[in-house]
């Protein structure tokens, strides 16, 4: 499958279209933004990890029963995608404080919760994806409430298969954030990337960030990080 016209380059990706009009292929940068495009910067083949790393979770999660978009890994940094139409919604999913919750709540980082917990922010840079509610995302008919019922199911279920899988590399899955789509015929399939660009992960004996925090907080090492936690992927894969 051949790459076609441009469609869009985002901050991490690119978009191109294929032959197929229901397949487009994907291709990661090494590209690194945070603070909403504000800091930017490049981490040496981070791309090459992210395409790998979000191809092997969401086959992962194929097989626990979440549909997603993936379809095939083309090389080191272009992967074959079901084309979506996106759903506007950032779900963030949180075992552990940190971040924006800690600071929100004025809370440390590292307190472990009972259960997770989800929130979904309007996915549009302009606004600087505010926080809304459910009742605020039909409001602004971004979902149907059956839409949003399936994506908390999905999201949940992607926590309880990462969070296990992560554990047995020795990884605690602290948050993350996901995104999903519609396909032609409307199903609700999980898009985007599952990566240390989109997941805080601590190493579970040292607490050692092994995520984009060690970019955002110029905490140093970020191409170790990332392919140390790549490493401990491949080893239980
Ligand atoms: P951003 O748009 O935030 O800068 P990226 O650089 O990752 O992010 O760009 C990739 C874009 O492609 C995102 O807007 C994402 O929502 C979108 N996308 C991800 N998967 C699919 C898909 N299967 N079909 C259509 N669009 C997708
Ligand atoms: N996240 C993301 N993209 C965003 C915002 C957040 O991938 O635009 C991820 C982030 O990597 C973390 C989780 O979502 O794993 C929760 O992020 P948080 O709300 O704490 O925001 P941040 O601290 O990044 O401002």
């Amino acid at each position: 499958m051949n790459k076609g016209e441009q469609l869009y380059e985002g901050k991490a990706k690119k978009v191109f279209k294929t032959d197929d009009p229901e397949l487009l292929i994907v291709s990661y940068k090494d590209d690194a933004t945070a603070f909403n495009g504000l800091k930017k910067g490049t981490i040496v083949g981070k791309g090459v990890i992210n395409n790998q790393m979000s191809n092997l979770l969401m086959q992962r999660l194929e097989k626990a029963g979440v549909p997603t978009h993936f379809v095939e890994e083309l090389s080191e940094r272009d992967t074959l995608v079901r084309k979506v139409s996106i759903v506007p919604l950032e779900v963030i999913i949180r075992n552990i404080s940190a971040g924006s919750f800690a600071k929100h709540y004025g809370v440390e980082e590292g307190i472990v919760f009972d259960a997770p917990t989800i929130e979904f922010s309007y996915k549009n840079d302009a606004l600087g994806d505010p926080l809304l509610n459910d009742y605020h995302a039909l409001a602004l008919k971004l979902a149907t409430a059956e839409e949003i019922e399936t994506i908390k199911k999905y999201s949940f279920k992607v926590n309880d298969v990462l969070k296990a899988f992560w554990a047995g590399c020795g990884v605690t899955l602290v948050d993350f954030k996901l995104e999903f789509g519609r396909l032609s015929d409307g199903t609700i399939v999980l898009a985007d990337e599952i990566s240390p660009d989109t997941c805080r992960l601590w190493d579970s004996k040292t607490g050692e960030k092994l995520d984009k925090d060690r970019f955002r907080r110029d905490l140093g090492g970020v191409e170790d990080a990332y392919q140390e936690i790549m490493r401990r992927l491949r080893e239980h894969v």
